[in-house]
């Protein structure tokens, strides 16, 4: 499944339908590139959220969180290079006055020459355009697309301007008298609050090298060319952590985190051949090493993570403009340094969207004698947004009352759902494409015998277990 628009929009619907994710300000026709999470869907990135805080904090000896404003001195942006450096190289079209990302436009040609059978100019002109972009050759780039004769898909002309480099950082003014404002970013990046507080933390914590700071926080881009509904927002969250090392010792820890990380992944369910890492040829100014971890999408392999050997790079930048030490002494070697940082740096919104594509299944149910379907969100238990349904099967006879007694015995360890209205089988879909995993039904064989149905979401399979023990049984399977 390389590419498969049909599937994805129909994830993307069935997200609107199911309240997990909404276009931000709808009622005004929506905002681009902006979303908001739902019910449903605010469970779900909450729970992925405190999967990936507890396995990086709580689970790890060395690791602890932060939570780094968003607003930071805009010094900070200056040491770390975004000003200078975080940018894309961008054309416009004089007729239609559509801005396009030229590697885009670039790559949607070569896109058309594979598909015409021409691979080796589709790959010639992927050399020509990866050499132009590492020299960051933007007459070179504007040549290439004149060459090519690419065309603008609104106006249909080649009529380009030149090519300039595009900020992707926001600003705002802090201060409320404009003569006494300051320019400021939100934040491109979660990572620079992490290492303008490494001191901080080494020095309050007693945190003696190897040792990591994470951390979960939004990120805005003003990115050119946004699409593919939640993969690439202007306002998203990342989780970040940065791995502060001894010098010299990047290599190793580098192809740790890498394993580590794919594990995680792993983790969620997701099978192997899912997955690839994608090698950085042209690398960020700051890294020596850098890799992304990428999941297939219904629209193809992409990244959702990024690994960076960082190396001193940042900490020695703000060192420089902050004139403040950022030094660590080595006690086992004796020794002054400013460490070297491996950053594991992973979209939550882009993990949502994973979780998503991985869970959605349609499914034919029909027997012969009737045709039958049904949308199941297939979520690992413990990052579905809702765990356990509690049905009464009839409105009446106190099945109610017994189903309201389960539900507050359940509710303060984990999010149940209480429904009484419309036919069992209808409800249980309800459950079905929110992806909640189990559903008892209190019905009236529980009056006599204490037990109730339990559901399950993926094999639909039913079976009694006694009320006594279904907080138990859900727990055992959500842990
Ligand atoms: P891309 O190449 O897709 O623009 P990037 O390499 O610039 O991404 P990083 O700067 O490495 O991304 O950021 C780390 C992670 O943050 C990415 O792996 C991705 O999951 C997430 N991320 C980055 N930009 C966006 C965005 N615009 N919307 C949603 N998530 C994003």
């Amino acid at each position: 499944m390389a590419n498969d628009t049909k599937r994805f929009q129909a994830i993307i619907g069935h997200c609107k339908e199911y309240g997990f994710i909404f276009p931000s300000s709808e009622i005004y026709d929506g905002l681009s590139a902006v979303y908001d999470y739902g019910q449903n869907g605010s469970e779900l990135k909450k729970n992925i959220k405190d999967h990936w805080w507890k396995s990086m904090t709580q689970l790890q000896d060395n690791i602890v969180g932060i939570d780094a404003a968003i607003f930071m001195h805009p010094t900070t942006w200056k040491a770390s290079g975004h000003v200078d450096n975080f940018s894309d190289p961008m054309i416009d079209n004089k007729d239609s006055k559509k801005r396009y990302r030229v590697d885009h436009l670039i790559e949607a040609r070569i896109d058309d020459l594979e598909a015409a059978g021409k691979q080796d100019q589709a790959a010639a002109l992927q050399q020509d355009m990866d050499r132009l972009l590492a020299a960051s050759d933007l007459d070179g780039l504007r040549q290439l697309i004149e060459t090519q004769k690419i065309k603008c898909a609104v106006s249909g002309t080649s009529n380009w301007t030149d090519v300039r480099q595009f900020n992707l950082m926001f600003s705002t003014q802090l201060g409320s008298v404009s003569e006494e404002a300051s320019e400021i970013y939100l934040r491109p990046e979660t990572a620079q609050g992490i290492f303008v507080n490494f001191l901080n933390v080494q020095k309050t914590g007693r945190m003696k090298v190897p040792f990591g700071i994470a951390q979960i926080g939004k990120a805005f881009r003003n990115e050119i060319v946004a699409r593919q509904f939640i993969f690439r927002m202007r306002e998203f969250e990342q989780m970040e952590m940065q791995f502060f090392i001894r010098p010299g010792t990047q290599k190793e820890w580098y192809e740790y985190w890498k394993e580590q990380r794919m594990q995680w992944h792993l983790g969620l369910g997701i099978p192997r051949e899912k997955y690839r890492f994608h090698d950085h040829v042209k690398l960020a100014h700051y890294a020596d090493a850098a890799c992304d971890i990428e999941y297939e999408f219904p629209i193809g392999f992409k990244e959702v993570e990024g690994i960076h050997s960082r190396t001193d790079f940042d900490l020695k930048n703000h060192q420089e403009y902050s004139k403040k030490k950022m030094q660590y002494f080595d006690p086992e070697i004796n020794q002054n340094y400013i460490p070297y940082v491996i950053e594991t740096s992973i979209g939550l919104d882009r993990t949502v969207l994973m979780v998503l594509s991985e869970a959605y299944a349609e499914e034919d149910l029909s027997t012969p004698d009737k045709p039958d379907s049904r949308v199941v969100l297939r979520f690992p238990p413990r990052l579905a947004p809702v765990k356990l349904a509690i049905l009464p099967l009839t409105k009446k006879d106190g099945l109610p009352e017994i189903a309201r007694e389960i539900m507050n015995d359940c509710k303060a360890h984990f999010r149940c759902f209480y429904e009484e209205k419309d036919a069992i089988g209808k409800r249980y879909r309800r459950m079905d494409a929110i992806g909640t995993p189990f559903c008892v039904t209190v019905d009236h064989q529980t009056k006599e015998d204490g037990t109730v149905t339990i559901r399950h979401r993926d094999s639909m399979n039913q079976e009694r277990i006694p009320v006594t023990s279904i907080r138990e049984t859900i727990l055992n399977y959500i842990s």
